[in-house]
């Protein structure tokens, strides 16, 4: 190829070796021997392969309007094609009176079927009684088009390629025993037959075998990660439950524990003995019961002779845990302390102090508690919670406190998917509490037009009327944060024309308002001083108002699943009946609708998280994003679940057998590894 169109594949779709041309895989085949008649074309016809007689071509308009137009027919019609870009190339590269293959979607312009920007080649007809030959169509891009290099044509150059490719040229990755074991089809003839397959079988083959590569050698490298980070870190050892531990449990524990809660104790009573750091994710549904565990390995820590360190993302979350904890360990020789931003400079002296000579065992707080001039005596436990991941920045900062790094649990409330979760946190210990503690009464949601607010507020009035306390919750949407306040405010004077003051008292809480100012309002909402609370979603995250019954939230066709099973956890944490209703317009749209639906259907936050996976994608997931875990170009972590388990256990089987991957077996898997490091930007988390 030209040095001018091999510029343009490196600057169109990154192509600048031919292990990129051979791993730009097609995204369709066709059979050549389909080729329909243009008088078949309907409006609903998407794409069509027709061959004609190519009968006019022209430009036709002006400057930006310019545009070239042609005329193909067959014996049933006449199809019109336009291009509007690169005209003069193609114009000078067709040949009026002769045949074309012409292929492209199909529109209609004026009630007359047309193709805009169509693929067309030089007709050759099939061999009689020669083999269906599956053709190869590539993603392309407009400018490589009218250069020569659509969908189409991009295969010549595949298949020059694989026409002189040696199988020695690209060699087994997947240690044979894996290969042989599972009935993979071989590297070099998957390569081959993705791109030009010899039967939909061998192609299903090919696709199977580049699907699982992909998940084998993204898995591998994350339990390689996890191992290395395991082996490298020492800690500190908690390698006795103690007096501390034990008396609490005896005689202060308020309940029976689940089965996941003690299930994760345990794991993390075996990570933390083990003399290398935790590096733990804990994800439990809203109301699972994560601060309790965070509480008893906190003990654990104490009867080590350790501090811990418990980190929530706002200060109202802060003084829930300080006050809950507190309360718990009333009768327990620890000390507890609150570090917040707003802590006075007297007792934030004596705070420091006590931590510094370990007069102070927990502190709970916000980011305020790994601020440099907080300093431990003997730092082992960091808990936080809420947060998909500590970043390592913060972590770092951990490190400096303490000789010996702590352990770290990340508690967080928004679940998931396992696949997600396998992938996207491989490198981490992850735990998973899919238990809500006994007796609890299920939410009852229930969908609303908006057409109806009036009957919705005649039911939240006999809840309040029982002594309850009530949600209303408004969108914040940030591209267009102006309108959706003017929202607040009117839905603030709604309500309270409903329920007018003085016999109803209401808060008001928003991002725009000063902190101190929402910390009040929301204070007052905790203590019931306020039955009611209108807000947006800043109350999003683990407050625990018990006596909370109703949600109502506002144009909820403007919320993501896993955001409105966030929100919903803050009602059903009491003893009484709850209930969400969720408000949206008549016009909601059919994904909308999809998401209200799933949201009245269940409570459960994993089933939530995997119907958010299908709808959205993997990339849209909150704190996924940047995830370089997540960038397959063939597998689907919605669709290929199957495999991504068989590659799961594949590489955890090797890894565990061959750490340092030195077996005969596993070479060429190393090889293959250390060729690709630094291609995919793996985020490291320790
Ligand atoms: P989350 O996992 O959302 O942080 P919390 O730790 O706030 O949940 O617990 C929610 C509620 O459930 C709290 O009131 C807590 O006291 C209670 N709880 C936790 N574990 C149990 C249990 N095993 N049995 C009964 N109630 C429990
Ligand atoms: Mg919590």
């Amino acid at each position: 190829m030209g040095p001018l169109r091999a510029d343009m594949l490196k600057k169109e779709l990154e192509i600048f070796t031919f292990g990129d041309l051979l791993n730009h895989f097609p995204n369709r085949h066709i059979d050549k021997t389909q080729i329909s008649k243009i008088g078949e074309i309907r409006p609903e016809t998407e794409f069509i392969q027709v061959v004609g007689t190519l009968m006019y071509l022209d430009t036709i308009g002006e400057k930006r309007g310019r545009r070239l137009v042609a005329q193909l027919k067959d014996d049933t019609g006449i199809l019109e094609l336009a291009w509007f870009q690169g005209i003069t190339w193609v114009q000078k590269n067709l040949v009026p009176g002769t045949k074309y293959l012409v292929f492209g979607r199909t529109g209609f312009f004026n009630g007359k079927p047309q193709i805009v920007h169509p693929e067309i080649e030089s007709f050759v007809p099939a061999k009689a009684g020669g083999q269906a030959f599956l053709e190869p169509v590539y993603p392309s891009t407009e400018k490589l088009k009218v250069r020569g290099l659509n969908g189409r044509q991009i295969g010549k150059l595949t298949y020059t390629l694989i026409s002189q490719l040696h199988p020695d040229e690209l060699m087994e990755n997947i240690p044979a025993p894996i290969v042989q074991g599972l009935k993979l089809m071989d590297r070099y003839e998957a390569h081959c037959q993705i791109h030009y397959p010899k039967s939909a079988k061998g192609f299903e083959a090919a696709m199977h075998r580049l699907k699982f590569e992909e998940f084998f050698i993204a898995q591998v490298r994350l339990n390689l990660t996890r191992l290395q980070r395991h082996r490298a870190s020492r800690a500190v050892v908690f390698e006795k439950v103690g007096e501390i531990f034990n008396e609490f449990y005896a005689k202060y524990l308020p309940f029976e524990l689940t089965g996941a809660q003690k299930r994760v104790l345990k794991e993390i009573r075996t990570d933390t003995a083990r003399g290398r750091q935790m590096n733990r994710l804990l994800q439990g549904d809203v109301g699972s019961g994560k601060t309790i565990v965070a509480l008893l390995s906190m003990l654990l820590a104490a009867d080590n002779g350790f501090q811990s360190c418990m980190m929530a993302p706002t200060e109202i979350l802060a003084q829930q845990h300080y006050k809950g904890l507190s309360d718990l360990l009333k009768e327990m020789p620890v000390e507890i302390a609150l570090l917040t931003g707003s802590i006075k400079t007297k007792e934030r002296k004596r705070i420091l102090q006590g931590l510094l000579d370990d007069t102070i065992h927990f502190v709970v707080g916000t980011h305020a508690v790994i601020e440099d001039v907080v300093q431990f005596k003997n730092l082992g436990l960091v808990i936080v919670d809420e947060q998909h991941r500590f970043g390592v920045a913060q972590r770092a900062r951990l490190w400096a406190k303490a000789t010996l790094p702590p352990h770290v649990l990340v508690m967080t409330a928004t679940p998931i998917p396992r696949t997600l979760a396998m992938t996207a946190y491989g490198d981490l210990d992850y735990s998973v509490m899919d238990e809500l503690p006994p007796g609890r009464i299920p939410i009852t949601t229930v969908h609303r037009f908006e057409t109806a607010r009036a009957s919705v507020m005649d039911f939240v009035k006999t809840e309040l009327e029982k002594g309850r306390q009530i949600y209303f919750i408004y969108p914040l949407i940030e591209e267009s944060e102006k309108l959706s306040f003017e929202d607040l405010m009117q839905g603030y004077e709604q309500v309270k024309s409903f329920f007018p003051e003085p016999k109803y008292r209401i808060s008001m809480v928003h991002g725009r308002q000063p902190a101190d100012q929402k910390e009040t309002n929301m204070a007052r909402f905790v203590s019931g001083d306020t039955q009611i609370m209108v807000s947006t979603t800043v109350i999003e995250v683990g407050v625990n108002v018990p006596n909370a019954s109703v949600m109502v939230i506002e144009s909820s066709e403007k919320f993501g699943l896993s955001q409105l099973h966030q929100l919903r956890g803050r009602v059903g944490r009491g003893s009484e009946k709850s209930f969400c209703i969720l408000l949206t317009s008549v016009k909601a749209s059919k994904e909308a609708r999809e998401r209200i639906k799933i949201m009245c259907a269940t409570n459960d936050g994993f089933k939530i998280a995997e119907k958010d996976l299908e709808l959205r994608g993997p990339g849209d997931i909150e704190g996924t994003r940047q995830s370089g875990a997540l960038n397959f170009k063939l597998a689907s972590l919605v669709n290929d679940k199957g495999i991504l388990e068989q590659a799961r256990l594949a590489a955890e089987k090797l890894v565990e057998e061959d750490p340092e991957l030195l077996l005969a077996k596993n070479l060429q898997l190393k090889n293959y590894l250390q060729s690709q490091k630094g291609k995919n930007g793996w985020s490291k988390i320790s």
